[in-house]
């Protein structure tokens, strides 16, 4: 399960939306457990294809960071089709190492997508789960929790990304 490099704040692939899985095949099950390496790795409690520079939507969750594999949860093609309530909750981001915010996220939501035998799954979160899916399928849309901050925070923060985009090598 090779380790793959994570891309940051300001590379294409995390900006736009990423293209639908059409077959589950050897291919994405590869993509997948590599995903869930560099996660493990990293250490996160997520990650979403596009990350990786894959444009695909695939996502990987596990809040236990691999204390226990029960948590790890692999979707395929993932869409909230629920949401009720708000909650607002400080957010990190790999892609957005050194920075975090807080974006208002829904209380619960339920999430549909496919596992890796291309079976439908349905799952209902709360808490930080809830928090998790919502920041994974934002990745998969081509957006960053920076994006759905208040216009102030946003502008704040996307200034001091730009700057840190020219003075660095992000595009790794
Ligand atoms: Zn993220």
């Amino acid at each position: 399960m090779p380790i793959r490099p994570i891309v940051k704040y300001g590379h294409p692939v995390l900006h736009a939306p990423s293209a639908p899985v059409r077959n589950i095949d050897g291919a994405i099950a590869s993509l997948v457990n590599d995903m869930v390496a560099t996660m493990y790795a990293a250490p996160g409690i997520g990650l979403a294809a596009p990350q990786i520079a894959v444009a695909l939507r695939v996502i990987v969750i596990d809040l236990s960071v691999g204390e226990d594999r029960g948590q790890l949860i692999k979707l395929v093609n993932p869409e909230i089709v629920e949401r009720e309530g708000e909650q607002r909750h400080e957010e990190g981001c790999l892609s957005v190492p050194g920075y975090g915010g807080s974006p208002v996220r829904p209380a619960r939501v339920t999430v549909r997508g496919l596992d890796l035998d291309g079976n439908e799954r349905v799952e209902t979160a709360t808490d930080l789960l809830a928090r998790a899916f919502c920041h994974e399928i934002d990745h998969i849309d081509g957006l960053l929790f920076v994006d759905r901050l208040s216009p102030l925070k946003r502008d704040l923060l996307k200034r001091k990304l730009k700057k840190r985009v020219r003075n660095d090598d992000w595009d790794e």
